[in-house]
């Protein structure tokens, strides 16, 4: 494992669908899948690394036009087509985003020569990523084949201030600097909230998006935008707003809601240039 370099190639697609469970009713598909039960569309941005060990004679794990070939060979019977009509593979089936990765990913297996396909990440949007792995990779988070990440990202907008009870005022101003302005100070935040699960072969989905859009909303986003953290919530009356604190009261927060072994991690970004990582 030491010795094996990952290379990654990206490529992208424009692609229509619709996610609708025949047998169900508008409703009931609208209560699944959200807008993704409207017909519409998507760039797929499509990313593939290959792992292996270096040949010592080229210096390359593989050539990454081979993995470019490989990406466009795969990818081809997805750009500029509609998954419910022009691809055999979803005939029958619900295309969901999941499915999709699913498919890519094991075309894409079989289309690499030399080096193994660790993991081929899957964004629907900017805010929304989906990824697979293989299942020996140490990128895994599980070794189930079927186990998908899911990372949604959300932003919201609040003011917060530095400040430890537990320091004196010199302390502070030591430990903080200018974030312990007594007026305060704020952020533009980026939430990123990533889950794992199994492909449920009824829906298609692995993670219900609109169940995890609600809770991360309802719980963080809409309670934080346009708050002063320290003023406006409980949950920091005792603890320092620093970013550190955020991500493990909001890891707590939601595993009330979504439940054990669900959350995966939860990265904020304070601002463009830093960002703060739990995994529970
Ligand atoms: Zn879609
Ligand atoms: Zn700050």
């Amino acid at each position: 494992m030491r010795d094996r370099i990952y290379v990654t190639k990206r490529a992208e697609v424009a692609t229509s669908h619709r996610c609708a469970h025949p047998d169900w009713d508008d409703a009931q598909n609208g209560a699944v899948y959200g807008l993704e039960a409207r017909p519409h569309g998507h760039n797929y941005l499509v990313e593939a690394t290959v792992s292996g060990p270096v040949d010592p004679r080229t210096g390359m794990v593989t050539n990454i036009k081979d993995v470019k070939a490989a990406l466009r060979k795969v990818l081809g019977d997805y750009d500029h087509r509609d998954l419910n009509h022009d691809h055999p593979a979803f005939a029958g089936t619900v295309p969901t985003t999941e499915r999709v990765l699913e498919k890519v990913f094991a075309a894409l297996a079989g289309e690499i020569g030399h080096g193994r396909l660790d993991r081929v990440r899957l964004f629907e949007s900017e805010d929304a990523c989906y990824e697979a792995h293989h299942p020996d990779s140490p990128l895994s988070p599980s070794r189930r084949k079927d186990t998908m990440l899911i990372t949604r990202r959300y932003t919201f907008s609040a003011a917060h201030r530095l400040h430890s009870p537990h320091l004196s005022e010199a302390e502070n101003r030591e430990a903080f600097r200018e974030c312990n302005n007594p007026n305060g100070h704020g952020h533009n935040y980026t939430l990123e909230v990533t889950v794992q699960g199994e492909v449920d072969p009824a829906t298609g989905l692995a993670a219900n998006h609109l169940h995890l859009d609600g809770a991360v909303r309802s719980e963080v986003v809409d309670r934080y935008h346009y708050r002063h953290l320290n003023d406006d919530l409980p949950e920091f009356a005792d603890a320092v707003t620093t970013s550190e604190n955020i991500v493990r009261i909001i890891w707590n927060i939601l595993e009330k809601r979504l439940g054990e072994g669900v959350l995966y991690r939860i990265r904020l970004a304070e601002t463009r240039d830093n960002y703060f990582e739990y995994y529970g």
